[in-house]
This record gives structure tokens, sequence and C-alpha cells, in this order.
């Protein structure tokens, strides 16, 4: 992946996707101390447009106030940042990664010798679960790790470290054949997926965990108003495990995976077993939306 043609944006400047490198001694490399994000763009009618930026690049501003990491850049330079990587790379659809992270300026802990870099890479990427899957749904299974305790992790942040967690999660179920984990809170109750928030529809009315250990997700924000939108109200509150297995309908929302309909959730069939028709509805929505397609929210596409 790092030996290919292309630029990336580093520290204010792009440079050859292949100098793009780091030393061995990076603290964060070390500790995991960083932040990202994970941004979609969109090829509409009107040229290629990313979505949500605005919202994208404040949550990556509250990731690195959350962890003390100074920011050597203003949040429109990091807007335009990823425009410019769009263009520079030509890009017409892209899934786009800003990350911050502390260089080799010291090891110690404190970190009060470190400079913080910044990187915007783009690349071209499809659906994140299988495009069949879109359709289809997918099969998951909950994860025997738990997500960390909201004192520990800090949630609103989406921290590199963070991802720890995920990445056990994930492994341990895409091991047994599965294509994605769910996650319990420290109480048993049901957080997210990996990388993805997780949505009930059960009797016609839809359901999301609250903010208590989950990643505010963007996705999950839009899929909220788009629901009020068709007059279903979505209520986050806490969701048990087995709510979730008797629901009619489970879907996960993330910039990555859009809406993906799940189809099984510990080997127990969900709903008719396929995509549930509000969450067909809510993922045709969503991707006119991101597509231009709808022409609503237009202040939600920032065109190259
Ligand atoms: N939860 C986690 C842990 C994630 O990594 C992601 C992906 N960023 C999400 C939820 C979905 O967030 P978003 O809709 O902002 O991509």
């Amino acid at each position: 992946f790092a030996d290919r043609d292309g630029f990336i944006w580093y520290d204010g400047e792009l440079k050859p996707w292949r100098e793009c490198t780091t030393h061995v001694l990076t603290y964060s490399l070390h500790y995991g101390v960083g932040c990202f994000e994970g941004v979609r763009a969109y090829k509409t009618p009107q040229g290629t447009a990313i979505f949500r930026l605005q919202d994208h690049t404040k949550r990556l501003f509250n990731s690195a106030k959350i962890l003390g990491m100074n920011m050597p850049f203003t949040p429109e330079q990091i807007s335009e940042a990823q425009l410019e990587v769009l263009r520079a790379n030509k890009l017409e659809s892209a899934y786009l990664r800003p990350m911050v992270f502390y260089g080799a300026e010291g090891m110690g802990l404190r970190a009060d010798n470190l400079k913080t870099h910044l990187i915007v890479a783009a690349w071209t990427w499809g659906s994140y679960l299988g495009a069949d899957n879109m359709e289809r749904g997918i099969r998951v299974k909950t994860s025997s790790f738990t997500r960390g305790f909201a004192n520990s992790n800090m949630h609103r942040a989406k921290a590199n470290g963070q991802y720890i967690n995920s990445m056990l999660a994930l492994n341990e179920v895409l091991r047994d054949g599965y294509d994605e984990a769910i996650t319990l809170d420290t109480n048993g109750n049901v957080a997210e997926g990996s990388a993805e928030n997780i949505f009930v529809v059960s009797d016609g009315k839809i359901s999301t965990p609250d903010l208590n250990a989950c990643l505010d997700g963007i996705t999950r924000r839009t899929i909220i108003q788009l629901a009020a939108d068709f007059g279903i109200p979505v209520v986050e509150r806490r969701i048990t495990r087995d709510e979730v297995y008797i629901a009619d309908e489970v879907f996960f929302t993330g910039t990555a995976a859009e809406v993906t309909p799940v189809r099984e959730v510990d080997n127990r069939t969900i709903g008719n077993g396929g995509r549930g028709s509000i969450t067909e509805k809510l993922q045709t929505a969503y991707l006119k939306l991101v597509k231009g397609e709808s022409g609503t929210y237009p202040e939600w596409l920032s065109h190259t």
C-alpha cells in the first residue's frame, strides 16, 4: 500500500506517496496516541464532493482536544487539505484518511517536547463490507472483547489506540467465519460494531445505543436525520443483546460501511433474513444523499 504513485498531504504540503515515511521512534507508533478520521467523497452530478467534511474535521479537532494534542493547523486548512488531496490524485470518489500523530522528537511518555504532525491520504475504496452484502446483509457475532469503560476509553475521540479493541473484536469473529462483530459495553449492553454504529428496528420503531460506549458516528447522525424526515423518530437508549436477536431489522452505519443490513446475529436469523424495508429505505436515501442525487442538505456536500 505504501509503494504506489500519488500524493499525500503531509504537514502542509503535498508529497509523493512513497516519500511519506516516518521514523521508527515515532511516539504514536509506540504508544498509540493519535487520532484520525474516515471520510468519503462521492461523484455527484456537480462533480466530486466530500460528504459532511466540516463535521469530520470538527470531530478530528475534538479528538485532538480530548487527547490534549496541540493542532498546528486550523480546521479550515485541514478541510481544504482534504479537497486538495482529491484534486492532486484526480479521484472522483474516494475514502479519505486524515491522521494526527506525534513525531519522533522524544520518547518519554510525557510528550512535552513533541510535535503534532498531520497527514491526509485518499484512495479508491468500494463497499467496506462487500457490495453483495449491501443487499443481502451480513452475518455478525458478539465479540468476547468488551468495549472500553467510558472513563478509560474516551469514546468521543476517534483515537488510534482505541482500535486495538476494535481489531481484537473483528479478528475474533472473522476467524470464525462471520463478517463483523458486535461489541458490548462494560454493563453487557450493545455498544456498536468494530467500526460501525448499530441500529435496531422493532415494530416500526428505530433505536440505537446512546453515546456512552460508542463513537458519535457522522453516518449515525445522518441516519437519525433521514429517519426523522421519513417521520420515524430514532430513540437513543440502552439496548440489550437479546433485543437485537428479536428485532425485525438490524443495520450498521459508518462512513466506510455506509448503511449495511445485518441478516444474522449470533447464528439467529434477523427478521426475514435479508434487508428489511426500513433499512432499505434509509440505505437508498443515504446513498442518494451522499451522491448528490436527492438535492437535500446541499450544505453537507463540499465540492472539490
Ligand atoms: N464506531 C467506530 C468505532 C468507528 O470506527 C466508526 C467509523 N468511523 C463508526 C462507529 C462510524 O462512524 P462514522 O459514521 O462517523 O464513520
